[in-house]
């Protein structure tokens, strides 16, 4: 008896210490490690991306021809924010849908793709008034955005995926409500849709590459969302990702906000350590597509698995 008990005993740990794969079974994800990576840095080659700069409509064409390539059906979604004294400020979402092949209404995928036009968060007033290049902010989220139209082209998804890229989520000043411009105005008017269309829940990425990612439970996810985000660090568990660590830690005022008012399951993932955040100095050498590829498979296995 006290045998077979030590027997299976060990028969578990030789389970629990066994890897999730064997060794020379091919790993479907792997491949987007690198795909992520080009993505982030020809990101970064492009300058700041921030509303109105050449950079912005550069990135504008870089994502319209990854839709253009792999998406089942895509649209543009411009419309002019009114900011500071009635200035009008051109800005543009794009939504790229991946149909499901079964019938479970759709999830949204989305971050913003724009950057922040100053660098308000460096403490010599030279260097503040500068645009900021973004590679973490603005940049990542992107970058695994991008990286997922290609897989889901490659891997159909049971149930409809759309990605979007938010614009104008970094425009305003400090203290300002001209935050997260594009998904609010993409929350109104999907508010003006049939709830039946809405998605049934939206996951954010934002801030996702930095060396050493830790991504803890963001409070308003967690207040809004407690068993979604549950079940999206649960799956990081399983998946052995341990850069999602299942604490609570900041509230950030981010895209997820709008969808969270329209009382649809949303969480953030995002790591908000960042000592580079809004300075000068967040650029891709601060940056890891360890990072990246690991919140891509935590996202793509929740969107399998939810
Ligand atoms: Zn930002």
């Amino acid at each position: 008896m006290r045998r077979s008990l030590w027997v299976g005993g060990f028969f578990m740990l030789i389970m629990a210490i066994l890897p999730a794969r064997l060794p020379g079974e091919s790993d479907p994800v792997q491949k987007y490690r690198s795909i992520l990576w080009d993505h982030l840095t020809a990101l970064c080659d492009l300058g700041p991306r921030y509303p109105g700069s050449e950079g912005h409509a550069k990135t504008r064409a870089y994502i319209r021809n990854v839709a253009e390539r792999y998406a089942d059906s895509w649209k543009e979604q411009a419309f002019v924010a009114r900011v500071g004294y009635a200035e009008e400020l051109p800005l543009y979402n794009y939504e790229l849908t991946f149909k499901g092949t079964g019938d479970k209404p759709p999830i949204l995928l989305g971050a913003h793709y724009d950057t922040r036009p100053f660098a308000d968060e460096e403490s010599n007033s030279q260097k503040e008034a500068r645009p900021i290049v973004g590679a973490n902010d603005g940049g990542s989220g992107t970058a695994v955005l991008l990286a997922m139209a290609q897989y889901f082209h490659e891997n159909p998804p049971e149930r409809t995926v759309q990605l979007v890229f938010f614009d104008g989520e970094d425009w305003g000043r400090k203290g300002s409500d001209e935050y997260f411009l594009g998904s609010s105005y993409y929350a109104e008017q999907l508010k003006k849709e049939d709830k039946s269309t809405w998605p049934a829940r939206v996951l954010v990425v934002d801030m996702v590459a930095q060396k050493n990612l830790k991504i803890f439970k963001e409070q308003y996810s967690f207040r809004s969302s407690p068993s979604f985000i549950e079940f999206v660090f649960d799956t990081a568990k399983e998946l052995g990702v341990d850069q999602f660590v299942p604490m609570l830690r900041y509230s950030v005022r981010d895209d997820h906000l709008p969808f969270i008012y329209m009382k649809i399951p949303s969480v953030l993932l995002i790591d908000f350590d960042y000592p580079h955040w809004h300075t000068l100095e967040d650029t891709l050498d601060k940056c890891s597509a360890d990072s990246m590829l690991a919140v891509f498979r935590v996202v793509l296995e929740t969107v399998r698995r939810v």
